[in-house]
């Protein structure tokens, strides 16, 4: 970076003098003049002057406004933090709706909505090539120039207020550059960009080294992290995530005098924007084509994320009489890439026992980044799975992200498997415990059925630690871990009988720099009881999930304990009684019955009782309080970013309504609720007919027991 800290200034040496006689004209000329170098900086990429230079000018300003509070002024670079800080996000309603987009999953996809769109205007009309930043969307909105509200997308009707928050980001201009006013058609008037916040890259990793430094969990990728970072309570901790944006859109295009796409691009870098320079204005389809592969072959290189292409019918007229879908624009198409893949080094098959016993091969990976996070491990689900891909120790693997999430091993490079590397085989002995283990009949799961398994206790009791059964917050692998380690715990009702001081010394198996053992210490140990002694209030259901019984999961333990409320009733159920319970096949059922007539098991139980946990339903089903939903199901997708409820609270709040909760979409649906995001669930919906809620629609369903008219 050039050292000079005079060339790129708007102001010679005179008029700097002459300045500094009268503060506010002072302030205003270092506002502007910093303004421009965040221009230069951010929107152009063509800095003119160095950090050092640029901080020395941000210090004197803040000196003078400091000296002249009076003159302080929310659209001063100084001001970025700063504004209310609320306990809650505030709704905003998008005055013109932010739509998604709809896709195409291929390049014939592509083509066949470009025959479309020429079959509709008689010609192939130009169209403008965008890359598909992964972030989160903004909708950023400008009163008489100066920005006054930044709002995320929500259901696309109604999203959050983030003002303070996008406020730091710093390539988000407080006001627009004067020299852009006369592109507007009013400009005193109002006018909203929108476009995404993103996190680079290389921001990313940062963040996430240093959430596993502090033993937090990391986020899975960029564009959760971006979104999280979005909706901060302290705009500080957003300011210090290092967030960007690309700005490409107006909410309403008759706020501008130019009447295409292209020029709005345009436009919008001369008011100040962060604009990505990788856009192309095509007349072919073939051009099209093209622009696609390069993204795709580029992908890699950019220091952020993208996960497709966005072309957009140029001209604002011709958008308009293309129109929407209920959904989304017909004027622009998302190509989609095809999930990242890499190459990597298998360098082990290790075995995880699972709470149940079960045995699952784990691909132990050389470490390797794959669509914005780095995977090291890969499930590798059974032995089956690891010979019908025949993936051996040694191997060169090809690695992909299932739904771009989820690491997946798809198979090795035969071309480049050692000489040496032999199949893989199953071990015959339990790895956490040594005893032999076994394959069930008709089964491909092999399990260790002991029952003194640290592996298994381990997985068991952080199981019924977990949010969705008995939620003993604290109680993470680590503490559980150690008590399992030092013998202090191997069932869940062993929680119940640890106590405070016991806990405040528990030896952590770290020692400190002066060689003495790390303990959890009182405060901790004072948490963790509390938490304990709250987890006896949950209700039945959650403690029948919580066993961990094998296939009873949330909505399965939910449905028995509708037709069987107390542990008793259920003890004495035969395995018909238990198959007529929705929801319940004959392995739930035979899973269940078993459970129950283990004596380790009943001893548990037994004991569970005698600490207090509760084993019957006693809200006497929630049929108590008025039911206006009884005989609707529901299913909830995408995440609910509004009234920041999980989904398990929605669907426990609508149950306590009368509804029942699916997790699958089917014709006998209700409704589905989408939120932020929603997926497969929804496409599905919209084909079978299902009538969709947005997160609006739930919270008001909840708040009065009323459904939205026929819409
Ligand atoms: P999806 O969420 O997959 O339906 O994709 C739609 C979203 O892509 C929009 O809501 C935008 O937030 C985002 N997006 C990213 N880059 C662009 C772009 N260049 N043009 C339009 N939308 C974009």
């Amino acid at each position: 970076m050039d050292t000079n800290p005079e060339q790129g200034s708007l102001l010679d040496a005179a008029q700097q003098a002459e300045l500094t006689s009268d503060p506010a004209a002072r302030i205003e000329a270092l506002r502007r003049e910093i303004e421009h170098h965040t221009y230069l900086y951010y929107a152009l990429d063509a800095p003119t002057i160095s950090d050092a230079a640029f901080d020395s000018l941000m210090r004197e300003l803040r000196a003078l406004e400091q000296a002249h509070p009076e003159l302080i002024d929310p659209s001063s670079p100084t001001q970025r933090v700063g504004g209310s800080v609320s306990d809650q996000f505030t709704a905003v309603r998008h005055e013109v709706r932010m739509y998604s987009l709809d896709n195409a999953m291929n390049l014939e996809e592509l083509d066949g909505w470009m025959e479309r769109i020429a079959e509709e205007f008689g010609t192939l009309p130009p169209l403008d090539c965008e890359l598909k930043i992964d972030g989160s969307s903004i909708a950023l909105t400008y009163e008489n120039g100066l920005l006054v509200r930044a709002a995320t997308r929500g259901d696309g009707t109604t999203g959050e207020d983030v003002t303070a928050n996008v406020r730091t980001i710093a390539d988000v201009p407080l006001r627009l550059r004067t020299e852009a006013l006369s592109g507007l058609t009013h400009p005193e008037g109002t006018i909203e960009l929108r476009g995404e916040v993103y996190m680079p890259r290389r921001s990313f990793e940062k963040l996430n080294l240093a959430a596993e430094a502090n033993g937090k969990a990391p986020f899975a990728n960029p564009r959760n992290a971006a979104a999280g970072s979005l909706r901060q309570k302290d705009p500080l901790i957003t300011k210090g995530r290092d967030l960007s944006t690309f700005i490409y859109a107006v909410a309403d295009e008759r706020a501008l005098k130019t009447t295409t796409q292209w020029g709005l691009l345009e436009w919008l870098r001369e008011a100040g924007f962060h604009v990505n320079p990788d856009v192309r204005l095509c007349t072919t389809a073939q051009e099209v084509r093209e622009f696609c592969e390069e993204a795709l072959a580029h992908r890699a290189d950019l220091p952020y994320e993208i996960d497709g292409v966005v072309v957009k019918v140029n001209e604002f007229a011709l958008q308009t009489q293309a129109g929407f879908t209920s959904r989304a624009p017909r004027w622009a198409i998302a190509f989609k890439f095809p999930p990242e893949e890499k190459t990597t080094l298998l360098r082990d098959i290790t075995v995880q026992v699972g709470r149940t016993g079960v045995l699952t091969p784990v691909a132990e990976l050389a470490p390797v980044s794959v669509a914005g996070s780095t995977v090291a491990r890969a499930t590798l689900h059974n032995l089956d799975e690891v010979h019908r891909k025949d993936v051996r120790i040694g191997d060169t693997v090809i690695v992909r992200k299932a739904g771009d999430v989820i690491p997946e091993v798809l198979g090795p490079i035969a071309e480049l498997r050692p000489a040496d590397a032999l199949p893989w085989q199953m071990p015959t002995h339990c790895p956490s415990c040594g005893s032999r283990v076994v394959q069930e009949e008709g089964e491909v799961a092999v399990r260790c059925i002991s029952i003194d398994c640290p592996a298994q206790s381990l997985e068991r009791l952080l199981h019924w630690a977990s949010r969705g059964a008995l939620d003993i917050d604290g109680m993470g692998e680590e503490i559980v871990g150690r008590l399992v380690e030092t013998g202090r715990m191997s069932d869940v009702a062993d929680y119940y009988s640890l106590d405070e001081e016991e806990l405040a010394l528990l030896d952590m198996g770290r020692v400190s720099k002066d060689g003495s053992p790390i303990r959890l210490g009182k405060t901790m140990a004072a948490k963790l009881i509390a938490a304990i002694n709250e987890s006896r209030q949950r209700p039945f259901a959650r403690v029948l999930f919580g066993l961990g019984i094998r296939h009873v999961g949330k909505t399965t333990a939910e449905a028995i304990v509708s037709v069987f409320p107390s542990v008793e009733q259920l003890v004495a159920a035969d395995e018909a009684a238990l198959v007529a319970v929705d929801g319940v096949g004959p392995k739930v059922a035979r899973g269940i019955h078993e459970f129950f007539r283990t004596p380790d098991n009943v001893q548990v139980i037994e004991r569970l009782r005698a600490a207090g946990v509760c084993l019957a339903d006693t809200t006497a089903s929630a049929a108590e309080g008025p039911q206006p939903l009884a005989g609707l199901t529901f299913v909830l997708t995408g995440s609910l970013t509004e009234s920041g409820m999980t989904r398990d609270e929605a669907g426990d709040a609508l149950k306590a309504l009368g509804a029942k909760v699916s997790g699958s979409v089917s014709k006998k649906t209700s409704y589905v609720v989408a939120g932020e995001a929603a997926g497969s669930k929804l496409t599905k919906a919209e084909s079978l007919g299902v009538p969709v809620l947005s997160e609006r629609d739930l919270l008001t369903l909840l708040q009065t027991g009323e459904l939205p008219a026929e819409q």
